[in-house]
């Protein structure tokens, strides 16, 4: 997802192409980025709200039974969905609110694409990494799951899943982070020689195609729905 904005998509489109928005060619990366901004305060803030969510988890899931931690697996797959889900519309449709298909479609995309995509100062991170109020939209999301396993099966099965989705967020927000930084840096830390690192980079590269971000490659972390909703497309 993109974080001063997000991301957005759609199914059965997989085929159409629309024309790159000519802005692209002018973007100023620096122009977006408010004079003061921080990344260390920015990724503070996500780890701030992750710590205070995964402690009411974990509060909660100290009351689940064991079998429950047996649907950890089946809340990545369903938070596989809400990542495609999103990606595909509220980020990549101009939904009522557009502020996610604003930050993420008109903002990530034009400021990173498939030919320039990594960041060239670490302030740029502001255009990569999601803002407190979208990390927080995207919990609400996801929130009538946490009272459907409340409802199921108690406080302790929501305590599960309210930590899986935030695993699942970091992991996100870490990965995407990670595919828009700099070859050298990559190398450097040694993640740049995992096949399986390129090969999810390069699937999210291609949905950075500006005439095909709205309609494939979804899925930032694993292509589990992407693959589910045949919106997979290989780099040409
Ligand atoms: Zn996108
Ligand atoms: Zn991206």
């Amino acid at each position: 997802m993109t974080l001063v904005g997000s991301h957005t998509r759609i199914m059965g489109q997989a085929t159409a192409t629309t024309p790159a928005p000519p802005a692209a060619a002018r973007f100023d990366r620096g122009e977006h980025l408010p004079a003061d901004y921080r990344p260390g305060r920015q990724i503070a803030q996500t780890l701030t709200i992750a710590a205070a969510l995964a402690a009411l988890g974990g509060a909660l899931a100290a009351r689940a039974r064991p079998i429950d931690w047996l649907l950890m697996p089946v809340f990545f797959v369903v938070a596989n969905f809400i990542e495609w889900m999103v990606h595909r519309n509220p980020m990549h449709r101009p939904l009522t609110p557009r502020i996610m298909y604003r930050n993420h479609a008109q903002l990530h995309h034009l400021a990173f694409t498939e030919t320039n995509m990594p960041i060239t100062v670490t302030p740029e991170l502001g255009l990569v990494m999601m803002p407190w109020y979208t990390m927080l939209g995207l919990f609400l999301i996801a929130s009538p799951i946490l009272l459907l396993a409340g409802f199921l099966r108690g406080p302790g099965l929501a305590g599960i899943f309210l930590l899986a989705a935030v695993a699942y967020f970091l992991m996100y927000e870490a990965l995407h982070a990670l595919y828009h930084l700099p070859d050298a840096t990559l190398d450097r830390a040694g993640i740049g020689r995992l096949r399986a690192f390129r090969r999810r980079q390069a699937h999210h590269r291609r949905h950075h195609v500006l005439g095909r971000m709205a309609h494939v490659n979804f899925n930032v972390t694993f292509p589990w729905m992407d693959w589910l909703f045949q919106t997979t497309e290989k780099p040409e």
